[in-house]
C-alpha cells in the first residue's frame, strides 16, 4: 500500500490510525482539512479513530514533513499533504472556503523584492483574505 511506504519513508511506524488518516487526506475531496474535519470524515467512513489521536498523528505528520499546516486567520489550523506543487491560498472571510492559486508573476516578484533587500527567499506563505463579489 502506498500509505505504508510513505510512512516508512519518513521513519514513522505503520499503525492503523496513521494509515487511515493519511488515506483520508489523500482521497478526500477537500484538500485542506482541520483535525475536526479528518475526525468527522473518518467517523462517517465508519473508522473508529479518536479526535485526540487525529491531533497527535497530524502533528507527527507535520514534524515528519508529510503534511503542511496552515494557520489561517479566524479558523482552525488546516492540514494538506505536502506532496503538492507550491501554491498560495485565498481564504473566503464569509464561509472559510480555501482557494488555491499560483501566479508566476507574483512568484517572480516575491523573489525580486527579497533580492532587493539583499536576501534570498527560502520559504513563504502568502494568504489573501477574500470575499465573493456580488454580481
Ligand atoms: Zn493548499
Amino acid at each position: 500500500m502506498v500509505e505504508n511506504n510513505e510512512l516508512r519513508k519518513v521513519g514513522l511506524k505503520v499503525t492503523l490510525p496513521r494509515i487511515k488518516i493519511l488515506q483520508m487526506l489523500d482521497t478526500h475531496e477537500q484538500r485542506h482539512m482541520s483535525a475536526e474535519d479528518v475526525y468527522k470524515a473518518l467517523m462517517e467512513a465508519g473508522e473508529d479513530v479518536g479526535l485526540a489521536t487525529v491531533y497527535r498523528v497530524l502533528t507527527q505528520f507535520e514534524t515528519a514533513g508529510l503534511v503542511r499546516r496552515h494557520n489561517f486567520d479566524g479558523g482552525h489550523a488546516v492540514f494538506e499533504l505536502a506532496d503538492s506543487e507550491h501554491h498560495d491560498h485565498m481564504v473566503c472571510v464569509d464561509n472559510g472556503e480555501i482557494i488555491e492559486f499560483y501566479d508566476a508573476e507574483i512568484e517572480e516578484r516575491k523573489k525580486e523584492v527579497v533580492r532587493q533587500q539583499g536576501y534570498e527567499l527560502v520559504g513563504h506563505n502568502l494568504v489573501l483574505y477574500v470575499r465573493k463579489k456580488d454580481s
